[in-house]
C-alpha cells in the first residue's frame, strides 16, 4: 500500500550544485550511522545559533537579522537531519524558509495576534483546549523537534516557562474523565512524539482508560523533522492503543525524503491511519504546481489532507486541483478563524443558483449544468 518514491532524494540531487565553502555535507561526515539514526542524538545536536548555521549555509543579511532578533521571542532549533535538506546557497529554499527566521518575522502586523486562535479562552485546565462539543485538543508538551517560523502557537510552543509539569496533567485527565461528551482527543503540542516512550505510553494508556474517549489522534511533525524517532519500539507501543489516528504536518514535497516516507510506512504498517495537514505558506507552497506535487506525494504515504490559510490563493489552488487530479489528492481547505471560531471549510463555488428545486451548477471546466431536484426524496 505504501511505496518509497525513488526519485525523491533531495540531498543527492543537489549535492553537486553546492558551494564548496558550505560545510553542510562535511559537518556530520564523521558521525557514525548508529548515532545519526538515534533520535536522542538528533535532538541533542540541533542547530541553535547563528554561528552554527553560518557555518552550514550562506546566510543572507535578512536571515542574519532574523536569527539575531527573532530567536529571542521564538527559539530556533533544527535537527541535523532536517538541516541537511536545506539548500546552502538558495535562501528561497522551502526547507530553509520554514525553519530559519527572517527579519520580516519581527514585524507584527495589525491582524496578527499573540494568541491568534483565542485558545486561552477555551482552556478550562492547563493542557486542554475545548472548543468543539465532542472533541478536545490535549497538549502534554510544548517541545517540538524543530520550530516552524509560522507556528500559530509560538506564544506557548518552545517557551520553557509554559511547560506543564507532568504531575500537573492530572487536572487535564480529571477534566477529560468528568466530561462524558468528549469522544475524541487530539494529542498535540508542541509535538507529542518528542516525549520519550515510557512517558508517552503512560499518557496514552491513561487516555485509553477513559471509557467515553473513543478516538485518539496524534498531531505531529516528527516524521518530517525527526524520522529517526519512529522506531519499532514506538510503533509496537502505539499499536496497543487502537483506534489511534495520526495527522502528519507536511508542507512541501521536499520534506518527503526516503527517511520520512519510511517512517510513515512504519506507522501505517502498525495499523495507524495517517492523514496529512499542510499549512499554506506564501512563497513556499502557495502555487498549484507545488501543492499538486505535494498532494500527489502525500497520497502515496498518507490518506486525506487538510490545508490551512491564505484565502484567495487557497481557493484558487483547490479550483485547479478539483477535476484535474485524483479526488483523494484534494485537501479540505480550512481557515482556522481568529477569536476561536474554529476551522471553517471553504472552496470554490460550484453552485450558481438554487431556486425552487432548480439547480444550476458549473463544473471544473466552467461548463454550466442544470439539475432538477426531486421534491420528495426517492422512495424505496
Ligand atoms: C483542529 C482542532 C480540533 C480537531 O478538529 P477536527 O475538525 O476534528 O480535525 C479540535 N480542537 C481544537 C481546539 C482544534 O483546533
Ligand atoms: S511542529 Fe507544529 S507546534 Fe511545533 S513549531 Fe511547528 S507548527 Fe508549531
Amino acid at each position: 500500500m505504501l511505496q518509497v518514491h525513488p526519485n525523491n532524494n533531495p540531498s543527492s540531487e543537489s549535492a553537486d550544485l553546492r558551494d564548496p565553502g558550505s560545510h553542510l555535507d562535511s559537518r556530520w561526515a564523521n558521525v557514525p550511522s548508529e548515532q545519526w539514526q538515534d533520535w536522542h542524538w538528533q535532538l541533542a545536536n540541533r542547530i541553535r545559533t547563528l554561528e552554527e548555521l553560518r557555518d552550514l549555509v550562506q546566510l543572507t543579511p535578512d536571515e542574519e537579522i532574523g536569527i539575531r532578533r527573532a530567536t529571542e521571542r521564538f527559539r530556533m532549533e533544527i535537527t541535523p537531519y532536517f538541516a541537511k535538506l536545506m539548500d546552502p546557497n538558495d535562501s528561497t529554499c522551502p526547507i530553509r524558509r520554514q525553519v530559519i527566521p527572517s527579519a520580516a518575522e519581527l514585524l507584527v502586523t495589525h491582524s496578527e495576534r499573540v494568541d491568534p486562535l483565542a485558545e486561552k479562552e477555551h482552556t478550562p485546565v492547563p493542557g486542554i483546549i475545548h472548543r468543539y462539543p465532542d472533541r478536545v485538543l490535549f497538549y502534554p508538551t510544548i517541545h517540538c523537534a524543530a520550530y516552524c517560523r509560522f507556528c500559530t502557537r509560538s506564544r506557548i510552543v518552545g517557551h520553557v516557562e509554559e511547560t506543564i509539569p507532568f504531575h500537573e496533567l492530572e487536572r487535564a485527565f480529571e477534566y477529560l474523565s468528568a466530561h462524558h461528551e468528549i469522544r475524541d482527543v487530539v494529542i498535540s503540542g508542541g509535538d507529542p512524539l518528542t516525549i520519550g516512550d515510557a512517558k508517552l505510553e503512560a499518557l496514552i494508556s491513561r487516555l485509553r482508560s477513559i471509557e467515553h474517549v473513543e478516538l485518539l489522534r496524534i498531531h505531529t511533525r516528527v516524521p518530517i523533522f525527526l524520522p529517526q524517532r519512529i522506531t519499532p519500539k514506538l510503533t509496537d507501543m502505539l499499536k496497543k492503543y487502537h483506534p489511534l489516528f495520526m495527522s502528519i504536518h507536511v508542507n512541501h514535497a521536499k520534506e518527503l525524503t526516503p527517511e520520512a516516507t519510511q517512517a510513515c510506512a512504519q506507522l501505517a504498517d502498525a495499523g495507524i491511519p495517517l492523514g496529512g495537514q499542510t499549512v499554506l505558506l506564501k512563497g513556499i507552497n502557495d502555487n498549484v504546481a507545488t501543492m499538486k506535487k505535494l498532494m500527489h506525494e502525500l497520497l502515496k504515504v498518507a490518506g486525506t489532507s487538510h490545508m490551512r490559510a491564505n484565502v484567495n490563493t487557497g481557493i484558487e489552488i483547490i479550483e485547479n486541483l478539483r477535476g484535474h487530479t485524483s479526488g483523494y489528492a484534494i485537501p479540505t481547505f480550512v481557515i482556522d478563524t481568529p477569536e476561536g471560531g474554529g476551522k471553517i471549510p471553504i472552496g470554490p463555488e460550484y453552485l450558481i443558483s438554487n431556486k425552487n428545486g432548480h439547480i444550476v451548477l458549473r463544473n471544473y471546466r466552467n461548463e454550466v449544468y442544470e439539475y432538477v431536484d426531486q421534491e420528495d426524496g426517492p422512495t424505496d
